[in-house]
């Protein structure tokens, strides 16, 4: 990586972290990284912890177009978003040393609450009832009535998000290469007065999926964006669609999407 120096560590800051990430730093540095504090002036940024932890750096990082971003694993195995096991020194070595990066692009989708604030998120978002009734979304498909959802809630996911939340509700796993958002349904009702498709369905990046709240009293759903719950809790329409953003990662000998689906499920 011979252009990108600026390197900022993404981490938690309690004491055991600390001790384990000190020789990070220092392997940095040995190998010419400038470690950064402010992350605005970094071009490649490092989380370490888990994927959850990965999650959290792109997002307070902003979802930063001109940076590279990696994960190490402390969990003592890789996993969807960490490449590099903390004791696996030498990999990174590797990686930090190669004049010829390629780099892999995670589509992101973006959110908009009410026409008035949007979010991106590289998992998913994530929307559920905060109260024991079912919860009722009309759903549209390019401004196009679809469905009248009644149930628990919805994920919308991206590609690399399809292997977190949308996986535990039987959703496919898609590969990042293609450039769509899937959807899925929280336990729908399906009987003879309500009927949803019942499938999670992948939608083109091209395309823009809108949910209605439909029930008065129901508008103070739990929403969630990866990790991380909105402090914004009512809500009329929702719009998501692809971001024009992507997360820039590291592609390495091992680490194809579909290696990574292997080593974390089979
Ligand atoms: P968490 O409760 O620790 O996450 C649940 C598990 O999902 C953890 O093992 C986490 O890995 C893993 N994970 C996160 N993103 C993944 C991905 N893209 N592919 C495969 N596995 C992934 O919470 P968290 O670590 O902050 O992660 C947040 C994510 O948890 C949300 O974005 C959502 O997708 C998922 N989630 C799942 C369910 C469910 O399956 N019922 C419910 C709520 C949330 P690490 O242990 O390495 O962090
Ligand atoms: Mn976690």
């Amino acid at each position: 990586m011979p252009n990108r120096r600026n390197l900022y560590l993404y981490h938690k800051r309690d004491v055991e972290t600390l001790e384990k990430v000190a020789p990070l730093y220092e392997l940095a540095s040995q190998y010419g990284f400038n470690v950064v504090k402010d992350f605005n002036t970094a071009n490649i940024i490092v989380s370490i912890g888990g994927d959850g932890t990965f999650l959290q750096a792109v997002r307070k990082t902003g979802f930063k177009e001109d940076s590279l971003y990696a994960g190490i694993s402390t969990t003592g195995s890789l996993s969807l978003y960490c490449d590099f096991n903390i004791d696996d020194t030498a990999k990174m070595i590797e990686a930090m040393t190669n004049e010829q990066i390629e780099v892999r692009r995670y589509p992101t989708i973006d959110v908009t609450l009410d026409d008035e604030s949007t979010f991106s998120c590289l998992n998913e978002f994530s929307i559920r009832s905060a109260i024991i009734k079912t919860f009722v979304l009309d759903v549209f498909i390019d401004q196009n009535y679809f469905e009248t959802f009644r149930g628990d809630g919805m994920i919308v996911a991206t590609p690399t998000g399809s292997t977190a939340y949308t996986k535990s509700v039987n959703g496919s796993i898609v590969d990042p290469m293609l450039p769509c958002f899937q959807v899925s349904e929280l336990a729908s009702l399906n009987n003879n007065r309500y009927r949803t498709l019942g499938s999670s369905f992948i939608l083109s990046g091209d395309r823009q999926l809108t949910l209605k709240v439909a029930q008065a009293g129901n508008d103070y759903p739990t929403m969630g964006m990866d990790n991380e719950a909105l402090s914004i809790q009512h809500v009329e329409k929702i719009d998501i669609k692809l971001s024009g953003k992507v997360i820039k990662t590291v592609k390495l000998k091992d680490n194809s999407f579909w290696e990574k689906v292997k080593r974390t499920f089979l």
